[in-house]
């Protein structure tokens, strides 16, 4: 009888060992908490992110934190362990804000014969937008065009040159007249290209008015000035300056990209511009930042970081950009896969980092924060994904920088076997010289290996900055496919005995 039971018990474990159930059972679980990831409650949760409570979410304000407790309620209501300053999920720096009160005004002052003056009326956001960290009050003077409202005596180049703008308002151009950002000649020019240092030079030139040709759309990552109200303007009041000086804003820029000598010129157009703001120089900021720990004893020491921008653009005195598409969905993108990974209970042997970046839009600054202040060694993190509008479309992209070209096939393959959209899958070769635009780059330049992941093949109007930018902005079903493509890979890749860079 013993004998039997023994056979009986070998027989039974070989049996077991040929079906390999433990394996079966993992994926089972991973299917399991794979279709758990839902695009119904994606479209909940973008609701939650984009509600007014949290005012379209500007860095420093108090819905901006509000929406960062509301993103560490929910990891901490999973299990995700806080990974920011003393043991809480935030990771803190300071940040000066300004907060718009009212949307504010810009008038065209038109001479009649009778020496009477008409003001024609602009309104916003149609034909200006006012500026979010403008300087409060109204000034009415003579408009100056400076092109790039450039000073930059290395290069022999200034827009100020020949001008004098002191107490009258410069309109400007973003960028700079050299325009390739890839070549290395581009390094002389970038610290010209920021928003900040055309305001600060603007201010510094004794100008008392800004008016920015940047698109007409919110644009909080630009210096205040106390003295210096800035406005964005639009098509209409642009073509209105210029109407009648035979001259236009387009040819006049490319002039200078071909000749590199400034064109600027007194325009003896008289403009009334009005802003009301208040500045909060007490102001303080967060990243968002959640952990699940790896199981390996020395697997666990390497981290995978994920992260998005959770700031959005704020509220200019009834202007809201909720930011749904930028960046909501990257938020919750992350936030579905990460319930996930840590709810199913499948082991991961490499530590996972879910952070939420506070300051995107006010120039970087939580990843700048970040890649000072690691909360993770910089050499055991093994890459780091940054997600920013990634929600609109029917296809799916990858892209990874040199250094972790491999990494990106993690990605493809969880595709491939359960997702099936189409897929880019992209390397991004070369060097970049330009002002860095996504917290991506950021990391990038400071040695991180980097990974971006995005939507392709929008089908939903892009509102970019701009009221409109909401929870349906986006389409939860492609959402929902990120987050499945974020959990099947970071399994694969937290459990992998050696990373395939
Ligand atoms: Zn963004």
């Amino acid at each position: 009888m013993r004998t039997f039971f023994i056979a009986a018990a070998l027989f039974l474990f070989t049996a077991f060992a040929t079906v390999t159930p433990a394996q079966q059972t993992d994926e089972q679980l991973i299917l399991k908490y794979f279709h758990s990831i839902s695009s119904g409650e994606i479209a909940e949760w973008m609701a939650e992110v984009c509600s007014p409570e949290f005012n379209g979410r500007l860095a420093g304000t108090p819905e901006y934190l509000a929406a960062a407790e509301w993103a560490a309620g929910k990891m901490n209501e999973w299990g995700i362990s806080p990974a920011g300053d003393n043991g809480s999920y935030f990771q803190w720096f300071d940040h000066p804000y300004t907060v718009v009160n009212e949307v504010g005004g810009l008038w065209l002052h038109l001479p009649q014969k009778d020496e009477a003056t008409i003001k024609k009326s602009y309104s916003a956001p149609k034909d200006f937008y006012p500026g979010m960290n403008s300087g409060s009050g109204e000034v009415t003077a003579e408009v100056v065009w400076v092109g790039y409202g450039t000073t930059a005596p290395e290069l022999n180049y200034d827009d100020y040159k020949n001008v004098d703008v002191r107490g009258k308002i410069v309109l400007m151009n973003r960028d700079v007249p050299y325009k390739d950002a890839r070549n290395p000649e581009y390094s002389k020019w970038v610290k010209y290209c920021y928003h900040q240092y055309k305001a600060e030079n603007a201010a510094r030139h004794g100008a008392v008015g800004m008016l920015y040709i940047d698109g007409n759309s919110a644009n909080p990552n630009i210096s205040y000035h106390e003295d210096l109200i800035v406005t964005g303007i639009g098509t209409e009041p642009l073509a209105d300056l210029f109407a009648g000086l035979g001259k236009d804003n387009k040819t006049l820029l490319n002039q200078i990209d071909k000749s590199f000598k400034p064109a600027s010129f007194a325009t003896g157009r008289v403009i009334t511009m009005k802003a009301s703001t208040t500045r909060h120089p007490e102001g303080r900021t967060c990243n968002v930042a959640g952990v699940i720990e790896g199981t390996d004893p020395e697997l666990k020491d390497e981290v995978i970081i994920i992260g998005a921008h959770l700031d959005a653009v704020g509220n200019a005195g009834g202007l809201l950009v909720d930011g749904g598409l930028d960046n909501a969905s990257g938020v919750i993108d992350i936030l579905a896969a990460a319930r996930a990974l840590a709810t199913s209970g499948i082991k991961l042997r490499r530590t996972v980092l879910f952070l939420l970046i506070g300051g995107e839009e006010v120039g970087l600054l939580g990843s700048k924060y970040y890649t000072e202040n690691p909360l993770f060694p910089k050499e055991k993190t093994v890459t780091y994904i940054n997600l920013d509008m990634v929600g609109n479309g029917t296809g799916l992209a990858v892209s990874a920088s040199e250094s972790c070209a491999g990494l990106r096939e993690y990605f493809t393959r969880a595709n491939e076997k359960y997702i099936h959209r189409t897929m880019r899958s992209s390397v991004s070769r070369g060097s970049y010289y330009g002002r860095p635009r996504s917290d991506g780059l950021v990391f990038l330049a400071e040695g991180y290996r980097t990974m971006s992941l995005s939507t392709t093949d929008g089908v939903k109007p892009v509102f970019y900055h701009l009221p409109g930018d909401d929870e349906t902005a986006v389409t939860p079903e492609i959402m929902e496919d990120v987050a499945k493509m974020i959990y099947l890979a970071f399994i694969e890749m937290a459990n992998a005995d050696q990373l395939n860079y």
